[in-house]
């Protein structure tokens, strides 16, 4: 059985006028008569008058999308945050993917400015640690070195080529 107001009253408990239900402190009272849409439905003692009308406009407010939170399910909920996010990305497509490519190339000279700084403010132990391993690995790495620059003539002596013309300034000339 359904029941109406805080107090739950049941059809047949409540007033059938307003006055005795407002005396009584109840929200809600019966009359039996139909409201002037047609509807017999209790009636509220404050605010718009019968339930059933009250119910129809606030259906009409409240339509689909602007349904309570809770009343939509957690799945539509992501469904609808998805195609929300897949529209916005076609529609800002272009925009969107300059603002990202930006970022990110702030992001990586942020990340070699602190880099830099990291590197200036531990020079000196860097270069020890450099000249440690080297001094420990003087052999191996001497061997390695020679190995490969006896592999790769080709490409440093194109390296060595090009530093030389970086140094002087002059502009880079075109690969073969
Ligand atoms: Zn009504």
């Amino acid at each position: 059985m359904k029941t109406y107001g805080p107090d739950h009253l049941k059809i047949e408990q409540m007033h059938s006028t307003k006055a005795d239900a407002d005396a009584a402190g109840h929200s809600h009272y019966f009359t039996g008569e139909p409201c002037r849409h047609g509807h017999i439905a209790p009636k509220r003692v404050k605010g718009w008058p019968c339930v059933e009308c009250a119910r129809l406009a606030y259906e009409k407010k409240a339509p689909r999308h602007r349904r309570p939170r809770e009343i939509i399910s957690e799945q539509e909920r992501l469904l609808r945050r998805k195609a929300y996010l897949v529209n916005y990305w076609k529609k800002n497509k272009e925009w969107l993917s300059e603002k990202h490519r930006e970022y990110y190339q702030k992001n990586r000279e942020r990340e070699a400015l602190k880099d830099k700084a990291r590197y200036e403010k531990n020079k000196e132990s860097i270069r020890k640690k450099k000249k440690e391993y080297y001094e420990k690995n003087r052999e191996s790495l001497i061997k390695r070195q020679r190995e490969y620059r006896k592999n790769n003539k080709e490409k440093i002596r194109e390296q060595k080529r090009a530093y030389y013309w970086k140094k002087k300034g002059q502009p880079g000339r075109t690969k073969k």
